[in-house]
């Protein structure tokens, strides 16, 4: 049995404003107990599995660079207690430029953390101040260099686009200061005004210009050109890497692979497999641990895992807030939905190995529509987005699983 760890850390030192992810600022107090309830979980966890082996570890947040070094150390020491986490295998921690002191990377390296993932988001300190990062253009600049001297050899840069006041210009710096770095992976994402945080209320109020959504889309072809000149593959939608440096992690969420998650709101899914798992529904199970971290601490600290998983078993686990069971119907949707991000696309052989149903019997409606479309192609056993269908996945995407509900 092979799955993916997630680690939720809710801590920010700072709140950005178009931020809605399940972090806080000013908690700080809260720390040492969270790293105890978060450290006591992932062992229980490793203990209702019977120890099972790690393809990727990730610790996202939030920022999971915030935490003291000494506490990232105790929970890879936890990690590793209880599970059989491969030497080669990806073991991520998201951080912050204004976080990264050589001293600060070299006690992460140390601690057997073997890639980061460096929230940059631009190279222009305008842009950077609008974000309301607390970093500056030098210190991310700085970042990625201490942490190649730290002994990374795995990084990725996070970059945002589509920004109010952005224009094409000021992308093509980031781009290019980006590729400058030399990083093995780079993650573009287009800002989205999320409701209820602070930016969408001034641009819903006239405060501040909504991006151009022409100007974001000539930023994502110029993305794909410029990446790809530099040798920078495409893999997903917003994701380039070197090649053979795919984010081994995320790539399990697309691939809709099964991850376990720990940590104040965090999600995941487990389905029936060997072992531990064999009492588990077929097509899986969705789970989430509460979000407030006060609550979370109280619950998970004092976990302990009894009886075998399954789902009822995994409804009554102390920090779990909900779970979902996942339909058939659902499964593949998802499974068209994440996989064709990628850019590979879904095999139909794979499909059918799964659900015993080819993609095209699945979802004769929106196969077709997204092929007339030209959202969708055939690559001899893969479907696809095409170049045309990328920016517009979400089209493809609905259409799947509006056909999956139906
Ligand atoms: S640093 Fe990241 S997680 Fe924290 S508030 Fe900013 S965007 Fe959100």
């Amino acid at each position: 049995m092979t799955l993916g760890l997630y680690v939720h850390v809710p801590f920010c030192e700072t709140k950005c404003p178009y931020c809605d992810f399940n972090t806080y600022a000013a908690i700080e107090s809260l720390m040492p107990g969270y790293v105890d309830a978060v450290a006591n979980e992932i062992t229980e966890w490793g203990a209702w599995l019977e120890r099972p082996t790690l393809s990727s570890l990730f610790f996202g947040g939030g920022t999971p660079s915030y935490l003291p070094t000494r506490d990232i150390a105790k929970l890879m020491r936890a990690v590793h207690a209880a599970y059989d986490l491969p030497t080669d295998a990806e073991a991520t921690l998201e951080a912050n430029p204004g976080d990264c002191s050589r001293e600060r990377l070299q006690a992460i390296r140390r601690s057997g953390v073997n890639r980061l993932s460096i929230g940059v988001q631009s190279f222009d300190d305008n842009e950077l101040r609008l974000l309301g990062r607390r970093h500056s253009v030098d210190q991310a600049i700085a970042a990625v260099r201490a942490a190649r001297v730290a002994g990374f050899d795995n990084l990725s840069v996070d970059l945002m686009f589509g920004l109010p006041y952005q224009f094409a210009a000021s992308w093509a710096h980031s781009l290019e200061e980006a590729i400058a770095l030399d990083p093995e992976h780079i993650s573009a994402y287009a800002l989205t005004l999320e409701g209820g945080t602070p930016m969408e209320a001034d641009v819903t109020g006239g405060r501040l210009p909504e991006a151009d959504p022409d100007i974001a889309a000539e930023m994502y072809h110029m993305t794909c050109e410029t990446l790809a000149a530099a040798g920078y593959q495409q893999y997903e939608i917003s994701n380039w890497s070197k090649p053979g440096l795919e984010s081994t992690h995320n790539l399990t969420y697309w691939r809709n692979e099964a991850w376990l998650a720990v940590g104040p709101g965090a999600h995941g899914y487990i389905a029936r497999g060997p072992g531990a798992l064999s009492a588990l529904p077929e097509h899986g199970v969705r789970f989430a641990d509460m979000k407030p971290p006060r609550a979370y601490i109280q619950r998970a600290a004092a976990w302990r895992a009894t009886g075998p998983l399954n789902a009822d078993t995994l409804s009554i686990a102390a920090a779990v807030d909900t779970i979902e069971l996942t339909t058939r119907a659902m499964a593949m949707g998802e499974t068209m939905m994440m996989g064709l991000r990628l850019n590979p696309g879904v095999s139909d052989a794979s499909f059918r190995q799964r659900f015993g149903v080819g993609i095209v019997d699945a979802f004769p409606g929106a196969a077709s529509d997204c092929l007339d479309d030209g959202l969708l192609e055939w690559a001899g056993d893969r479907l696809r987005l095409t170049d045309f269908g990328r920016p517009l996945g979400n089209e493809a995407f609905g259409r799947f699983i509006a056909e999956a509900l139906d």
